[in-house]
Formats: structure tokens, C-alpha cells, sequence
């Protein structure tokens, strides 16, 4: 590991303010800190935006509206996820563990950066952990990875099962900036996988 700062706002406006400052956001924290650990990811300020009230779920006019804090366990086992979207709650419990799933939020899961190995691998060259340097899953063990949508740059298939149900249901991600609040369809916001730029959606370099 290596020094960062860390702080955690109590309100939106305040954490908006450290992610301008150029702080990352960190939510259950079970992707980040892993990738901190391999240096894959070198953040010099972690937000903790896990005090923010974005835990809800609850029907709306337009249809469900999941909080961006929720827990995947606590989404999985909601009763009117089981109920009405069924295959959210089949999405969310074939991933990871029980114990991750406590831990880890809706945000963060859509938000995870690829489990290629390779990106993972700070050894190996990697398009999307270091622009320019090449694919090194194109010649390597790609079985896991992308057929659909790639390109000569990268094969790394986005590692979110929530997301495949998400966008069978053609969901949209309400998004917060200092700009106000937007909405964009799911699968717009997230990128193809053949697309060579380093970051996982279409708004943001990072995330
Ligand atoms: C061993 C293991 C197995 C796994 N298996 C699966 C699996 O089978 N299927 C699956 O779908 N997932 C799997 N995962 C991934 C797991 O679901 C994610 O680690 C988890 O959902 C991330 O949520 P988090 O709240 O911990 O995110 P964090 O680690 O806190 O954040 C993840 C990313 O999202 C960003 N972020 C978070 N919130 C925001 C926000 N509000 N705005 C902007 N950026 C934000 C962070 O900066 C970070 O880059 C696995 C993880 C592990 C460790």
C-alpha cells in the first residue's frame, strides 16, 4: 500500500466538492482497496461517500428506483425486487459472496473497473490501465473475455452480472454532478468493451 488522505463529507454538496478537488469515491470499498493494494490504482484522496442517505428502494410512478448506496444483499432479498424483478435478485446472488454482498453497494457494482487479469497485472501492457501500451488478452488466456464488441485495443467484458439484467430491463442511472441531475439509459453510460478509452463509463475519465 502507499499514503492517501481520506475523508468522508456529510453531505452531498461536500463530497461533490472533494470528487472536484479530484478525490475518488469509494462506496463498500471491495473493488478499490483490492486495486490499491495492487497499485492498479494509485488514488491520492478517498472519498467515503458511504454516510449519504442513497440506501432506498422504493416504487415509483416510472418504475423501481434503487438507491445508489443500497447493498447488493439488501437489494437481493428486498421484497418487492422479489416480487417484480426477479432476475435483479438471481443477477445479485450468483456474484461474489454472501460477505461481499453486505458489504458492496449498487454504485460500485456498476461502477467496477474490469477483472480482466491483465488489467489487473501491473506487469503486463494493458490499454486500460495504461493508454497506448497494447493488449496483452489478445494473445494471452482470454477465454473469459469479450466476443461481441471488441476491438484491436481491448477484450475485457464489463464484470457486473447486475448490469446484463439491468439492461434486459432497459434501466437508467440517475447521475449527480455540479451541473444537477441527469438520467442516461444504462447502456449508454457504459462503455463497449473494445472501447480503448481508461475509463468504465462514458462520463468520467476514471469512472
Ligand atoms: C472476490 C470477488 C468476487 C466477485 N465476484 C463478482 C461476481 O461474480 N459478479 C459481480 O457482479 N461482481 C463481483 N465482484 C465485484 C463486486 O460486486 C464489487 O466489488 C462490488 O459490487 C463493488 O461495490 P463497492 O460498493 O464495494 O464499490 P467500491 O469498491 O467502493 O467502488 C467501486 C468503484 O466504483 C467507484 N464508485 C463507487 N461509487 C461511486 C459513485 N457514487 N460515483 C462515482 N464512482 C463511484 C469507485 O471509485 C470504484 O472505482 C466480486 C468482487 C470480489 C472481490
Amino acid at each position: 500500500m502507499y499514503p492517501f488522505a481520506y475523508t468522508k463529507p456529510a453531505d452531498t454538496a461536500a463530497v461533490l466538492a472533494a470528487g472536484a478537488r479530484g478525490g475518488r469515491y469509494i462506496a463498500g470499498g471491495t473493488t478499490l482497496v483490492d486495486l490499491m493494494r495492487e497499485t492498479v490504482e494509485r488514488p491520492g484522496t478517498l472519498v467515503d461517500i458511504s454516510g449519504l442517505p442513497l440506501e432506498d428502494v422504493r416504487d415509483t410512478a416510472r418504475g423501481l428506483r434503487i438507491g445508489a448506496l443500497a447493498r447488493m444483499a439488501d437489494v437481493a432479498a428486498h421484497p418487492r425486487v422479489r416480487a417484480a424483478y426477479p432476475v435483479l435478485t438471481q443477477s445479485l446472488e450468483l456474484a461474489a459472496s454472501p460477505q461481499l454482498r453486505n458489504m458492496a453497494t449498487i454504485d460500485g457494482n456498476i461502477l467496477q473497473r474490469t477483472r480482466c487479469t491483465y488489467f489487473r497485472d501491473v506487469s503486463a501492457a494493458c490499454n486500460k490501465r495504461r493508454p497506448g501500451s497494447g493488449c496483452a488478452a489478445l494473445d494471452g488466456y482470454n477465454r473469459s473475455h469479450a466476443i461481441l464488441g471488441t476491438s484491436d485495443a481491448c477484450v475485457a467484458t464489463h464484470p457486473s452480472d447486475l448490469t446484463v439484467a439491468l439492461a434486459a430491463l432497459a434501466a437508467s442511472v440517475h447521475l449527480l454532478g455540479p451541473d444537477g441531475e441527469r438520467e442516461v439509459a444504462l447502456t449508454e453510460f457504459l462503455l463497449q468493451p473494445g472501447d480503448t478509452r481508461t475509463a468504465s463509463t462514458t462520463c468520467g475519465e476514471v469512472n
